[in-house]
This record gives structure tokens, sequence and C-alpha cells, in this order.
């Protein structure tokens, strides 16, 4: 696929941007501050309606002004299709397909889709489980649209039995049959996530395996490994129906206690190793941004086989703290097969013929 424009609009610090992409490649280059992050950030909505760096939309919208607007162009082997977003200060969004308004989210997702890079994924490996969570939901939303329905599903049975539990714990109550019905509502909208992560991780992990394997020049062995809250031996809907139901059961005291829901895939954790050890006790920062540089080279590669695409990849800040050996290896995976926008200080660390092959653009104080 490829963004042919992009029009941001009282979104973030611009207040109105037309951009026109000419190359595969483009570098956003300027000082701190003026606004490249913020123009990935407007693809990376487009993409996933979400932003790593903000979960409130009153952020996004330029200050002073109530609403803004981010539309791209966007160029696919079935057509060419125009996207909105229209993003408000009290929250309320608005999608649009070729200016026509489109009432589900999943409609909107998976037409652009986008691999985001940023020094902020180093906290894929340092940070808490949510993050790898949250991760990994991310990429299932660009592969499957409809997980993003799931998702919202299962935190909405999630609220509510929470909610209940809450009630149960002051008053007192052993146990209801209120319960009982959303104990199954878990059980049902849970596995549907579950099912799903497993699924994207056993085709994510040895394709991060051997790019890490390739970057980093060694034998040493990354693993991804997904590992769910409720554990099966055996993956089939009926075992993890019933381990599930068991587990439930098996922590109903202290859900009641604390009044809160404890299992369910809420809680799940994809563990990132290498030779065996945790990559978050492993090695120097510069061994951890290889591990998730393979991570990322593994999504954009998994979004392309599955959707039969290939997604843009947004780079901010990365690329001039690789070393030389990391940022050929990440340029030749890129080639001219993904088109890549990235932002940078200073254009000094990119190679002649990487410059060559650019669009470069200025960014200076929203424009
Ligand atoms: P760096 O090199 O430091 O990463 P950058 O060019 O990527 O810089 P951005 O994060 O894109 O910088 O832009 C940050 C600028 O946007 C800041 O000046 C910030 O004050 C401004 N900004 C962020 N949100 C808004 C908003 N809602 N309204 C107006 N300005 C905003
Ligand atoms: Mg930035």
């Amino acid at each position: 696929m490829y963004l042919k424009t992009l029009h941001l609009q009282q979104f973030r610090n611009y207040q109105e941007q037309w951009v026109d992409f000419l190359a595969p490649k483009t570098i956003l280059v300027g000082n701190n501050a003026q606004g490249k992050s913020n123009l990935l950030e407007a693809v990376e909505l487009l993409a996933t309606l979400r932003s790593h760096r903000s979960t409130r939309d009153r952020d996004l919208v330029r200050e002073g002004e109530l609403m803004s607007k981010v539309s791209a162009t966007l160029e696919r082997q079935t057509g060419i299709t125009d996207l909105s977003l229209t993003l408000r200060r009290n929250g309320r969004r608005t999608v649009a397909l070729n200016s026509e308004n489109i009432r589900r989210q999943m409609d909107f997702l998976g037409i652009l889709n986008a691999v985001q890079f940023s020094s902020l994924d180093l906290d894929l490996v340092r940070g808490g489980p949510d993050q790898r969570r949250t991760w990994l939901d991310t990429l299932l939303i660009q592969l499957e649209p409809v997980y993003a329905h799931i998702l919202q599903q299962y935190n909405q049975v999630l609220r509510q039995r929470n909610a209940l539990l809450k009630k149960i714990q002051s008053s007192d109550e052993q146990s209801s049959e209120e319960l009982t019905v959303w104990n199954e509502q878990l059980v049902s909208a849970g596995i549907r996530v579950i099912r799903r992560r497993s699924r994207a991780i056993a085709l994510l992990a040895p394709v991060a395996a051997n790019w890490h394997e390739s970057i980093s020049g060694s034998t040493e062995v990354l693993q991804v490994k997904y590992a769910p809250n409720v554990v099966t031996a055996d993956e089939h809907l009926d075992e993890l129906q019933q381990a599930f139901i068991e587990k439930i059961s098996s922590r109903a005291i202290a859900e009641q206690h604390q009044g809160t829901t404890l299992v369910g895939p809420h809680r799940d954790e994809v563990e990132l190793t290498i030779n065996q050890t945790p990559a978050r006790a492993y090695g120097s920062q510069g061994q951890q941004r290889t591990l998730v540089l393979a991570l990322k080279l593994a999504e954009l590669k998994l979004i392309e086989e599955v959707v039969g695409e290939s997604p843009l990849l947004l780079l901010d800040d990365v690329l001039a703290e690789l070393d030389l050996h990391r940022q050929n290896q990440l340029l030749d995976a890129i080639q001219d097969r993904f088109q890549t926008l990235i932002t940078t200080t200073h254009l000094g660390s990119f190679d002649a013929q990487w410059l060559k092959a650019s669009q470069i653009l200025h960014v200076q104080a929203g424009e």
C-alpha cells in the first residue's frame, strides 16, 4: 500500500498542513518539538485508531480548538481510498471512508496498515506485561479488524464483572447467581481473545527469532512466547473452557475478597527471552533495541502475509540510535517494499545513497 497524501487540520501543533508523499521513503528532519512525531502519530491513528503516546483525544486536538481532522489518500491493490478521522475535545470521534461516515470502528481498521517503531518501544522489553499486551492487541487489530470488537466486548464484560465483585465485597454476600452469568460471559469473551493472541504469537515468534539471529549476527536465540493467564495443555475449545472455569472457581474467594477479576486474558503475558533469560534482565540497551527491531520487522512481515499488502513503516528517532550494521540490516529489510516515514534531528546519520532515494521534508513549528 502507498500513502499518497496526508492532510492535518488542527492536529497537535499543526494548523493546516498538506503533505504529498513523492517517494517510498520520506525523511522528516527538524529540531526538537517541531512536529515530526506528531505527523507520524497522525498516520498511526489512521491505522489503528490508537496513539501510543496519548489515550486522550483532547491532547491531540490543537490547543484552543474544539476538534481536529486527520485525512489521507491511500493507494492499495484494490484501488484508492480516502480515510478521515475527526477528533473532538470531548472524546467523540467520527471516521469516514471515501467521505462516507462509518459507524463501526472495525470497518475502518485494517484499511491503512502501519508498524510504528520509536524509542518508546523499548518499553516492550523493559515495561510491564500491560505494555506487551497493548502491543500484541494493536498488532491483532491490524491483522484482523474484528479483534477490536472482540477486545471491546471482553473489556466490557470485565468492567461489569468487576463492578459486581465490588458490590459483593462491600455487602458481604457470599456469591450470587448474577456472578455465574458474568462468569460465563467472561469465559466466552475471554476465549476469543486468548485464541487470537495465541495464534498471532505462534506466527510471529519464528519470524522474530530469524530476524534476531540475522541482526545480532550471533547464536543467541530469541523466544517470543505467549504466556496466558489461563493455561491449558490443549488449545481445543472445550479444554480451554474447562480450564478457564476451573481457574475462576479456584480463585473465587480471592476475587470476592479483593473485589476484582483475577482470572482472564487481561492478565496475560508475552514472554521475551534470549537464551532462556528474560530479556528485561538481559544485556545492554543496544541488545534490547535489537530485540525490538526484530519484533518490528516480524510485525511487518506478518501484516504483509496476512493482509496481502505491504504496511507502512514509521520510524521515530530510532535510526540514529542503531549502529551502522543494524541500520543496514534494517534498510536491507525495507528496500522499496515498505513505504517508510523516518524522523530525525539531523541528516548526518544517513548514508548518501539513502538520502538520494528519499524525499526530505523539513519540519518547523508545525509546518
Ligand atoms: P523531537 O525531536 O523532540 O522528538 P518532534 O518534532 O518529534 O520533536 P513533536 O512531538 O512532533 O516533536 O511535537 C511536539 C510539539 O507539539 C511540542 O512543541 C508540543 O508543545 C506541541 N503540541 C503537542 N500537542 C499539542 C496540542 N494539542 N496543541 C498544540 N501543540 C501541541
Ligand atoms: Mg519526536
